[in-house]
């Protein structure tokens, strides 16, 4: 390991922790990963740009990752406990589509969101439904002496494993008072290991089982996966903060009840905090919904959202709005330009603190909003080097903004309902200048105003070198 100790919150013991791996060869991770019965809003995304700050942090720290993301395509209901529909189920009806077809689209869109999130694509994005034999084998094992069968299937006795819900503490009551009830469940945290298939109901995904022919519960494949793909003992587990309340929770009964021991499975169990937008567009039930896609539309680069959630504490609530994400298109067009300059000098600086210091931060359970400012302290520095560049490129190994790459061009994203085009654009602010130079200020003025009706904001005299912008 190099640097500073990596300390990380976990959310079981409620404490800050010197991260121990336990096997230095390999840090093993797994994170909880979409439900993919429609397009990732942008606060699952932020789930997934905490997750990649965290295993690219582990990568800093010179430890080999495995690191698994699951795809749930079965399973997860409209209430995250045995409430409601299957989402996946009820979008292929509401859309009269074939479930697995739906699965395989919202799959892909999910992947082509962590590539443009440049986020480091995990070691394994296991599908639930690839695992349903080994779920079943799992719930038989765990059945006589932890579950129980009722009409619609076969539930978990949450008070046959030790300190059930301690990751959820205090918060446990208020969660589960949510839990709509089951007739005949014996406590209202038992949950589903098996849902049989109604009578006279016909679902298209459903599989045969010692327990009638159906779904297996939403949270048996995280704990499936996780033992499968990274061992009985593994080092983090991450979710969502709702997960700490119901999943979670649920996930450490099964793995306790699985090894017939105390043992969670993880060791640390970290939750990053919501992206909340106040103007209700983020839920998908308000119909149209904030993807990735439509950040684009209006103008933004994805990299752009993902420094607006390095902006903020992974712990703490990062509110969304368009002025953040303007703000924060603006702060990486600052470092992307200064990389830019950097790479045209050749003088050398001195950088040693910077590191150090950005280290520091970062190895304080992530703390990305001060370790940008390091960035950007080292990015606006007067004496610019190689060194300046290196060590910038080497926090970009963290922040993930893909400062080696992207330009200030890649930057000027067209706005969907934009209708000039950038040739035309440039043609007429050579004009302009031509009539500046001729000191023809009512013709500059009048081409000014013609490209502002068009929506171009000419940009006189920008520090960043930008002659103008869209601005519809
Ligand atoms: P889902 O697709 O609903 O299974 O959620 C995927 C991930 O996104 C889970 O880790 C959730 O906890 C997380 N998540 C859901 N909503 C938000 C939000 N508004 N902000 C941050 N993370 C979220
Ligand atoms: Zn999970």
């Amino acid at each position: 390991m190099t640097g500073a100790p990596l300390v990380l919150y976990n959310s079981l013991t409620r404490a800050a922790e010197t991260f121990r791996p336990l096997d230095p060869a390999n840090v093993r991770v797994y994170s909880c990963g979409p439900t993919v019965y429609n397009y990732a809003h942008v606060g699952n995304l932020r789930a997934y740009v905490f997750t990649d700050t965290l295993a690219r942090t582990i990568r800093w720290k010179g430890w080999p990752l495995t690191h698994v993301v699951n795809i749930t395509d079965v399973g997860h209901l409209t209430s995250d406990a045995d409430a409601g529909d299957d989402k996946m189920e009820a979008a292929a009806r509401a859309q009269g589509r074939d479930i697995w077809a739906i699965a395989r689209h919202y799959t892909d869109a999910f992947k082509q969101n962590l590539a443009d999130l440049n986020i480091v694509t995990p070691t394994h994005l296991p599908l639930a439904t690839d695992h349903v034999a080994e779920m079943i084998e799992w719930g038989v094992r765990i059945a006589d002496k932890h579950c129980y069968q009722l009409a619609d299937g076969l539930y978990f006795d949450t008070s046959t494993v030790p300190d059930y819900g301690r990751l959820a503490g205090a918060a446990d009551d208020a969660a589960h008072a949510r839990i709509d009830a089951v007739a005949g469940k014996r406590h209202p945290q038992d949950f589903a290991i098996w849902r049989a298939t109604p009578p006279g109901e016909t679902r298209q995904m459903e599989w045969d089982s010692p327990w009638g022919r159906g779904a297996p519960g939403w949270h048996l494949e995280c704990s499936v996966m996780s033992r499968k793909y990274l061992g009985a003992a593994f080092d983090i587990h991450t979710g969502g903060i709702d997960h700490r309340e119901i999943h979670h929770p649920n996930e450490i009964a099964q793995n306790q009840a699985y090894c017939d021991c105390a043992d969670t499975g993880a060791t640390l169990w970290m939750h990053n905090n919501f992206l909340v937008d106040r103007t209700g567009k983020m839920s998908k039930s308000s119909g149209e919904f904030l993807t990735l896609a439509r950040l684009v539309d209006r103008g933004f680069h994805p990299l752009a959202y993902r420094l607006m959630c390095l902006q903020a504490h992974y712990r703490s609530e990062l509110e969304f709005s368009w002025e953040n994400l303007a703000a924060a298109q603006v702060r990486l067009k600052r470092l992307v330009h200064a990389v830019e300059r950097l790479r045209q000098q050749s003088a050398r600086g001195a950088q040693i603190h910077s590191l150090d210091q950005f280290d520091l931060a970062i190895s304080n359970d992530l703390n990305t909003p001060l370790a940008l400012t390091h960035a950007e302290a080292l990015a606006s520095g007067r004496d610019f080097g190689a060194d300046r560049l290196d060590a910038l490129l080497k926090m970009d190994e963290v922040l993930g903004l893909d400062l080696s790459t992207i330009t200030r061009a890649t930057l000027r994203v067209r706005p969907a309902d934009a209708t000039i085009d950038a040739n035309t654009i440039e043609a007429r602010l050579t004009e302009r200048r031509e009539a500046r130079a001729a000191k023809d200020f009512p013709r500059s003025d009048a081409i000014r105003d013609d490209l502002a009706a068009a929506g171009v904001e000419v940009m006189d005299g920008d520090p960043l070198g930008w002659d103008w912008k869209l601005t519809i």
